[in-house]
């Protein structure tokens, strides 16, 4: 073995082997439907104390009550605006303590040809997709910087590939790609990890009405993905300790046919 790299131990093998997991405090943004619900939901199983968090309070109340566990909890936040992200980090971490874990999943589109495309709804998508995610980063580091931690940011297949008729939605994306890897060098030293996973269809209230069979059969795989799959694959980049400023693309293929 070359000098300066260090050997893992037995004890390490065992730790890997039996996949012993410490609890932490997992923090989800758009954590009361689709994605950020099932996210919300396997961190839980997992043993994980959950704060889910979304601009509708009730939802993400009623997502906190469906998970096992207790001690979750459910915070009203939008993203897109500064007072609330930061009131919310001061409320988890006078309640909670420090951030392990942090998803960023809130998110919206208001597709349209850019010609076509209002400046409030670009504004909309840039603010809660890119913007929101910068804040809600920069609010969880603080917290993790003294123990590390592990940020998984929801992008999109259309941001690594583009898309007509998702310009803004599309850039907004790019744009958290770029920003994940930026992160990832930032606050590697830190023993922080900034990933990003992107989806491609995946079912749930966004993609309502897509589902037809012209969108499906471009999908290599044949079918949208559940909102438990894209989940899979968040879960995988939290816990990996090696892997930071990657993209995994979700997307049963999509990006081959893109
Ligand atoms: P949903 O519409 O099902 O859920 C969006 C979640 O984000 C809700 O919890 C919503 O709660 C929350 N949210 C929206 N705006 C804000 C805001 N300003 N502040 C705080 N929370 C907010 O969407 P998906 O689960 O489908 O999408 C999750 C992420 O995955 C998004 O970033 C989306 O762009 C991305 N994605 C989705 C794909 C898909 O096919 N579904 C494909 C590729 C990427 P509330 O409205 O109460 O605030």
């Amino acid at each position: 073995m070359p000098a300066g790299i260090i050997k893992p131990t037995r004890a390490d093998h065992l730790l890997m082997s039996e996949r012993v997991v410490m609890s932490r405090l997992a923090v989800v943004f758009g954590g009361s439907r689709g994605i950020g619900r099932a996210v919300s939901q396997l961190l839980a199983q997992r043993g994980h104390r959950v704060v889910v968090l979304s601009r509708n309070k009730n939802a993400a109340q009623a997502t906190t009550e469906s998970l096992p566990g207790e001690k979750h909890l459910a915070l009203s936040c939008d993203v897109s605006k500064e007072d609330d992200v930061q009131r919310a980090f001061e409320t988890i971490s006078k309640t909670c303590g420090t951030v392990g874990y942090l998803v960023n999943a809130a998110g919206i589109n208001r597709d349209a040809l850019l010609l076509r495309s209002k400046s409030e709804d670009m504004m909309s998508v840039l603010h809660t997709n890119l913007l929101g995610s910068m804040l809600t980063c920069r609010g969880a580091l603080r917290s993790m910087l003294s123990h590390g931690g592990a940020i998984v940011n929801i992008g999109s297949v259309v941001g690594v590939k583009g898309n007509s008729g998702q310009c803004v939605y599309s850039a907004s994306k790019a744009g958290l790609e770029g920003f994940t890897r930026s992160l990832a060098k930032e606050v590697s030293s830190r023993n922080i990890r900034v990933n990003l996973v992107a989806p491609g269809f995946v079912r749930t209230d966004m993609t309502t009405g897509l589902e037809k069979e012209e969108a499906v059969r471009r999908i290599p795989l044949g079918r949208f993905g559940e909102p438990a799959e894209v989940a899979q694959a968040v879960l995988f980049l939290l816990e990996s300790p090696y892997i930071t400023g990657q993209v995994l693309l979700v997307d049963g293929g999509l990006q081959l046919a893109l």
